[in-house]
């Protein structure tokens, strides 16, 4: 009982009798479809499943409850994915999108709780706070009451629940009742919003033998809510000894008993809380908020020594990804700082050998085909996004952190061509298509080593990309080579580039959902133009305005994904935006109101940019006709 619909606002919907879809959340075909869409489809299709009992049977007493079935969802089909595919992987691309999206949301004028007070338009609050930090939440009650009692809690609230509309208490209490913790602090996380910081300082005793941890828990104020109450926090964590070995956790106060456990989960609770550890008898490096076990900012003063044996020793897969990505933030951060003060730029040793070292691991792994750690090698070689160097800013700074994120790259590709190399050639795969988890991960890896060659000015590697683009029997590979040369700054691949998209739209030009990714291809090339080459876009037979997955592939995917153009310091792209947004006023007020989020930022950039970006908010703002759902974005912007 499932419609699919070509033209549709949402992903998908789990109305009962009658599922409706998105075309590009349940149309999939090797042919056609990318190793990423297939993961989409795959989740969507298990989240709207899932909905039947989280959403369905039991279901919302008021919209202000929306997080309760969603929050609950998200987190079903997250560990449904991660059951399908690589765990560590899947928690690494959530988390990734969370710290970049949600944390963005949170800490601007949209800033809302989970299960918020108040709204103009409830369209407006299918955000990332109600999805994703929803099942963040639900992930915290798992982590403070253990994976056995959140099973008995699921089990009550349902058969309890069975046939009701409820709401997140009674979600909580259910979790109560079966594992008898209190989450009586935990219900702040439903109602305060904000992204909680916490600054974890430790203290290595030789001659008590104990180690403390002491953490210091804050949270920013957010619009309506100046001062935030401590939350109840879970920390997972763990400290490693020299050798990379889990050491035994024992707090200042319990008896060691026969079953100590080298990994705990910490409840924080306090302003400023202390824990200490006894019988450690050589300093510790610890392992600290595991499997990412709380939306929080996490910040403790590791040395880069630190954080290199953390990516290569800690036992927990997420935190040795976690290590790989501060380290490459501290050195972006460093060298952004001399970049600013004209200082000539050198990427840390440190940093290009540890790459190295992923490349050797990952070299060997191909050899001996053991394709579930390529996956998180993959994730170990991506630098730090710019989306996610832009939220860790006090002010952006988009063309430097652009800039100096490039330099990065290229001394990367430059400094290990030949591992790259040989990892590319590795990673070829002749047999049949396959949308397992394995050789998803190859392709991923194999991908990656292309766009790195793809930095050198090299015209086998040009010509290696177009081949590949020419030959590839499936969509990713097809992508991914596309993508490289739509990217490519030189001046050889020009021609190259034309080519190939002028191929791929006549291959293509009747699969509607291979001509949107023809449409986000162009929009997000970082080279200059590309604002211009989206406005002609708009133009194009295959472009349609009333189409929602069209404007989301061209004019969202250029203003959120595409930085370092839709900042340019002209303003150009601001107001591209604001005319977008003012012609879908009317017509499609949910995709206009969404689409304004780029522009409701404008705190973060510097006072040029500032100046522009508010200029297009009170335009959009003066309209003499505009919907609830713009004006509800607009003004709380504008505050
Ligand atoms: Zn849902």
């Amino acid at each position: 009982m499932i419609v699919v619909a070509a033209d549709f606002n949402m992903g998908a919907m789990e109305n009962k009798g009658l599922n409706i879809f998105n075309t590009s959340c349940v149309l999939a075909n090797p042919a056609t479809t990318t190793d990423q869409a297939f993961q989409r489809v795959e989740a969507v299709v298990a989240h709207e499943y899932f909905h039947n009992w989280s959403g369905n049977r039991v279901t919302c007493r008021d919209w202000f409850q929306l997080s309760l079935k969603e929050g609950f969802t998200v987190y079903r089909d997250a560990e449904f994915s991660a059951d399908m595919g690589s765990r560590t992987v899947k928690r690494v691309e959530d988390v990734s999108f969370l710290r970049t999206q949600q944390f963005a949301e949170d800490a601007g004028p949209m800033a809302h709780p989970v299960r918020p007070d108040s709204f103009m338009e409830i369209s407006n609050f299918y955000t990332l706070t109600i999805y994703e930090k929803g099942a963040e939440v639900v992930r915290m009650i798992r982590e403070l009451i253990g994976q056995d009692n959140f099973r008995k809690g699921s089990d009550l609230y349902f058969a309890r629940h069975d046939g009701q509309a409820v709401t997140t208490e009674d979600f909580v209490l259910a979790m109560e009742e079966v594992s008898g913790v209190d989450l009586t602090q935990f219900r702040r996380w439903y109602t305060q919003a904000g992204t909680p910081q916490l600054q974890v300082t430790g203290h290595y005793d030789a001659v008590a033998q104990t180690y403390e941890l002491l953490v210091r828990q804050s949270c920013p104020p957010t619009p309506d809510q100046a001062y935030k109450d401590p939350f109840h926090i879970p920390l997972r964590m763990g400290l490693l000894d020299a050798a990379g070995k889990d050491i035994a956790l024992v707090l200042q106060g319990e008896s060691a008993g026969s079953s100590v456990l080298t990994e705990r989960v910490l409840d924080v609770t306090k302003p400023i809380q202390s824990f200490v550890f006894t019988g450690i008898n050589s300093k510790p490096v610890p392992s600290l908020l595991r499997g990412f076990s709380a939306p929080v900012k996490l910040q403790f003063n590791y040395t880069r020594e630190e954080l290199l044996f953390l990516m290569t020793r800690d036992t927990d897969g997420f935190n040795r990804w976690n290590a790989a990505q501060e380290l490459s933030v501290g050195v972006i951060q460093e060298l952004l700082a001399n970049h600013q003060q004209g200082i000539a730029l050198t990427v840390n040793d440190g940093l290009v050998n540890a790459f190295g070292e992923v490349l050797q691991s990952a070299i060997s792994d191909a050899r001996s085909n053991n394709q579930l750690d390529q996956a998180m090698l993959a994730q170990l070689l991506v630098l730090p996004s710019e989306a996610y160097l832009s939220e860790l800013s006090a002010e952006i700074d988009v063309d430097g952190i652009h800039q100096v994120r490039e330099f990065v790259a290229n001394t990367m590709a430059a400094a290990h061509a030949a591992a790259f190399a040989e990892l590319y050639t590795l990673c070829q795969s002749h047999g049949p298509y396959a949308a397992d988890a394995g050789s998803i991960a190859k392709r991923a890896l194999k991908n990656l080593c292309l766009s790195y060659l793809m930095r050198q000015a090299d015209a086998t590697w040009l010509d290696a990309c177009y081949q590949q683009y020419l030959t590839a029997e499936n969509m990713t590979d097809v992508d991914a080579a596309l993508r490289q040369l739509v990217n490519s700054r030189y001046p050889e691949a020009e021609s190259l580039r034309d080519q190939a998209l002028a191929d791929f739209y006549n291959r293509w030009k009747h699969e509607s959902l291979v001509v949107n990714q023809w449409f986000t291809v162009q929009a997000i090339a970082s080279r200059p133009g590309t604002l211009e080459q989206v406005k002609a876009l708009m133009h194009h037979e295959a472009f349609d305005m009333r189409n929602p997955n069209k404007v989301r592939s061209l004019i969202s995917a250029f203003c959120n994904s595409n930085p370092v153009n839709f900042h340019h310091i002209s303003g150009g792209a601001y107001a591209f935006l604001a005319d977008q947004v003012i012609a879908l006023n009317m017509s499609n007020p949910q995709i206009a109101s969404r689409l304004l989020t780029p522009l409701t930022r404008w705190k973060k950039y510097n006072p040029t940019r500032q100046r522009l970006m508010k200029a297009q908010l009170e335009r959009v703002a003066a309209q003499p006709e505009l919907s609830k759902d713009v004006f509800e974005v607009v003004s709380k912007s504008l505050k």
